[in-house]
């Protein structure tokens, strides 16, 4: 039979549990989840597209799993992969109307070849965002509880370039 592969895409700017949650729950769902770290030079980042891989490379092993960056149409990355299903979270309300208008161009964009599955956030994760861990985290608020603690040096160096003002570049994304 077929191998069942899907790209779960995503800025991961920085990579939170409620990603890892997802993350853990769609190995389960299919013989391989790719994770697709979208450069998008467009979108003002706190990681460089390779420093958002390598972190996600520290926290997630697994045999099904590959991580790899990709720039351009999400559609022409998962056709180049042979996956037909792209995997997205979905917490509150706020995250549907996008989601909604993003999995229907890829369906059209793709001839329907590809297809979106939704996974609900869990519980804990609900209102878990990568924008609010970068507020608490430039505000010298604790983080722990929100991202695996191997990334935690990561993160405290950006908070201290950022601040240090060696790079006015790197400003908070949504
Ligand atoms: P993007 O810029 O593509 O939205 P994100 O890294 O913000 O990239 O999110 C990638 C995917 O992970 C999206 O489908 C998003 O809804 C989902 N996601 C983000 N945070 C959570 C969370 N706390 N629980 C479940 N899914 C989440």
């Amino acid at each position: 039979m077929e191998k069942k592969i899907a790209i779960y895409p995503g800025s991961f700017d920085l990579v939170t549990n409620g990603h890892l949650d997802i993350i853990n729950r769609s190995v389960n769902l299919f013989d391989e989840v790719i994770i697709g770290v979208l450069t998008n030079y467009k979108k003002k980042t706190w990681f460089t597209s390779d420093q958002r891989v390598k972190m996600l490379k520290k926290i997630v092993k697994h045999d099904k799993i590959k991580i790899e960056s990709f720039q351009g149409l999400l559609v022409n990355f998962a056709n180049h992969k042979n996956a037909n299903v792209i995997i997205r979270g979905l917490r509150a309300v706020s995250d549907y109307e996008y989601e909604l208008q993003m999995a229907l161009t890829n369906s059209t964009l793709s001839k329907e070849k590809v297809e979106t599955v939704f996974l609900s956030a869990s519980r804990d994760n609900l209102y878990l965002s990568s924008s609010l861990v970068k507020e608490i985290a430039l505000n010298n608020g604790e983080i722990s509880e929100f991202v695996d603690k191997r990334i935690l040096e990561d993160i405290c160096k950006k908070v201290e370039e950022i601040k240090g003002g060696t790079n006015d570049k790197i400003i908070s994304s949504r």
